[in-house]
């Protein structure tokens, strides 16, 4: 194993088993915003940006959130941290973290802002997971809600872009996801909306898709950011959970797996091809082609049966 760092010739302090290469903290971190730089060149950011981005809480998201700001903050880029609180424990899953992500963004000069599930859809994710539990996958349900929340109060920010968390070993997670479903659209669905859609959604960036989880824990590491104590109470549900730890033992005995993954995934999406669609009837949301409402409508209209019900 390499002990000196590639670049300097000092001690390393981080060892890339997928490259061979060694690398003491400075050339680390540098190491990291070298590969945002070029990620955010090839996803099309420009200057005078106005980045909102989704931040958990999670390391991932503190990660982006400390790199973004270090790789465009010269640029011109105006950057907005949003957190959306799922109402997961009553809130207090979110609300764990939330000092922090507080203190992490004020440190950098960014604003903060936080917005709920209950504000957005009258319901939390609890109250989701025990009316309809029994017919999605917690996650299921949450991804679906999650992802209109921060585009719509994205949107209501005017941002030119929403900044997500996703890392290499996220992306290669999906990829293998939508294999195991036979989804073979979501297999080939572009990475981005069509800009026919820009109406309705704010594009979207990946700043950590080639950074691996292992890269983004070390770095997380050097800026102070503590590990999560508690995961999420419904993480060990999701079929991504299963898929993760398969992944992670792949990668310690084939390194690289990941990355041939993702590079899979990225061969076989159709680029340029328009999609055919369909308009949901309540909300006018684009959906998928023969759909008459879209997921966010379904879910919010199961909710109000069950409410009845009660
Ligand atoms: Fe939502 Fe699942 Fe993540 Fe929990 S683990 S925050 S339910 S996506």
């Amino acid at each position: 194993m390499q002990t000196t760092c590639d670049v300097c010739g000092k001690p390393a302090v981080y060892f890339d088993n997928r490259s061979g290469k060694g690398y003491c903290a400075l050339h680390f971190r540098q190491m990291l915003e070298k590969k945002v730089r070029k990620e955010l060149r090839k996803q099309g950011l420009s200057q005078n940006e106005r980045i909102v981005m989704g931040i958990s809480g999670g390391k991932d998201s503190l990660v982006m959130m400390d790199l973004l700001w270090r790789v465009e903050a010269p640029y011109h880029v105006e950057l907005i941290a949003l957190t959306v609180d799922e109402g997961i424990e009553n809130g207090q899953y979110r609300g764990r973290r939330m000092d922090l992500i507080k203190r992490m963004a004020q440190e950098r000069g960014i604003k903060h802002e936080v917005q709920s599930f209950r504000d957005k859809y009258g319901f939390t994710l609890d109250e989701a997971v025990q009316f309809l539990g029994g017919k999605e996958e917690p996650c299921t349900l949450c991804g679906v809600l999650r992802r209109r929340a921060l585009n719509d109060y994205a949107k209501g920010l005017k941002a030119t872009r929403l900044a997500i968390a996703h890392n290499l070993d996220d992306e290669a997670e999906t990829v293998l996801m939508n294999v195991i479903r036979g989804d073979a659209k979501g297999l080939m669905r572009s990475e981005n909306y069509a800009e026919d859609l820009y109406d309705y959604y704010v594009p979207r960036i990946k700043p950590m898709r080639t950074i691996t989880e292992r890269e983004s824990a070390f770095y997380a590491y050097l800026i102070g950011v503590p590990p999560e104590e508690e995961e999420c109470p419904y993480a060990r549900l999701s079929l991504r959970d299963g898929v993760r730890s398969f992944l992670e033992d792949l990668e310690e005995k084939h390194p690289g797996t990941a990355d041939s993954m993702v590079k899979f995934g990225e061969n076989i999406k159709v680029k340029g091809k328009r999609v055919d669609r369909s308009f949901c009837s309540l909300c006018g949301y684009p959906t998928s082609k023969g759909r008459d409402i879209c997921r966010v409508c379904e879910i919010k209209g199961m909710m109000r049966e069950a409410e009845e019900r009660i």
